[in-house]
């Protein structure tokens, strides 16, 4: 049988109502600049009071970039350190996830931060095309950047751009390559690479369920295609992700206020298919991740 996708079957309670979804703020990236939308977080300060304020919305997981003081992207581990620091202080059991994206860094600068054990940390398996330019992921870093995060013990979120990448992110698990457990996210919309296309998206969901069975997943759009990729993971018993670093606006006339808003415009979608939005507990323990200190 295949996973439920259409609206009114999984608002009937196909199967996915009461389970708890996990909700990931994208908070920053390392494109969108305050003249793109004031509200995109900046400092480590910004970045903070954005995230609690996300938290509050209902964020488990914090997906975080760096910046300079001039709003370029950065790699550097003294401004991950300050993040965490803050984070773990002002958003207390938040999942901390550190981008190893390729905007921050080049080579091994990208995995500069994993010392720092966060949470999670997103890990990029293969390449393909971006907006105007190659996003490389030779395979001796997919593997130099896999091993750091079993160094420390972290778990990585995979970055599924195209198919292959989730079957990569598979293969890599079945091979003891992918510390604590296998978590794709399918990211779609993104110019150049995989677009939003429900066919697609409706065939990952169907290659995790057949060939990872009970791997939880997440998924991600790029632009307007935030919303509809929401919709998509919620009905479809996934999990989702949202914030500025994706998609600065609430529609094509306005600017999203904050990480907050799109946060809660997830959460909303949530309710429609009566999924309750994850605790932090919750988040943890469907992840495998170390519970939250008592
Ligand atoms: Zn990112």
């Amino acid at each position: 049988m295949k996973p439920s996708s259409s609206t009114s079957e999984a608002a009937g309670g196909a199967g996915v109502a009461g389970q708890p979804c996990i909700l990931c703020c994208a908070i920053t990236g390392s494109l969108p600049t305050k003249a793109n939308n004031p509200a995109v977080p900046i400092t480590v300060s910004e970045q903070v009071e954005s995230s609690h304020a996300a938290v509050e919305a209902g964020a488990t997981i914090i997906h975080a970039h760096v910046r300079n003081d001039d709003e370029t992207p950065s790699s550097d581990p003294e401004k991950f350190a300050l993040l965490k620091e803050g984070l773990e202080k002002h958003c207390p059991g938040v999942i901390v996830q550190f981008s190893t994206g390729g905007r921050s860094g080049a080579g091994k600068a990208r995995g500069g931060m994993l010392p720092l054990g966060p949470d999670m940390a997103s890990l990029s398996v293969g390449s393909n095309n971006f907006p105007t330019r190659v996003y490389e992921n030779p395979p001796d870093l997919v593997e130099w950047l896999a091993g750091e995060m079993r160094t420390y013990d972290i778990m990585p979120e995979v970055e599924a751009f195209d198919l292959s990448h989730i079957l990569k992110a598979i293969e890599m698990h079945a091979q003891g390559k992918i510390p604590r457990g296998l978590y794709v996210q399918f990211v779609m919309g993104v110019r150049n690479a995989m677009p939003a296309d429900k066919a697609v998206f409706d065939f990952y969901v169907e290659t995790m369920r057949t060939r990872a069975p009970g791997a939880p997943w997440c998924a991600a759009g790029i632009g307007a295609a935030q919303i509809v990729v929401n919709e998509w993971a919620i009905a479809a018993g996934g999990h989702t992700r949202a914030g500025l670093e994706d998609n600065v606006r609430l529609d094509r006339d306005t600017l999203a206020p904050s990480n907050a808003a799109l946060i809660r415009r997830a959460a909303d979608l949530c309710a429609k298919y009566e999924r309750p939005v994850a605790t932090v507990a919750e988040a943890r323990a469907i992840l495998g991740l170390r519970p939250v200190a008592a």
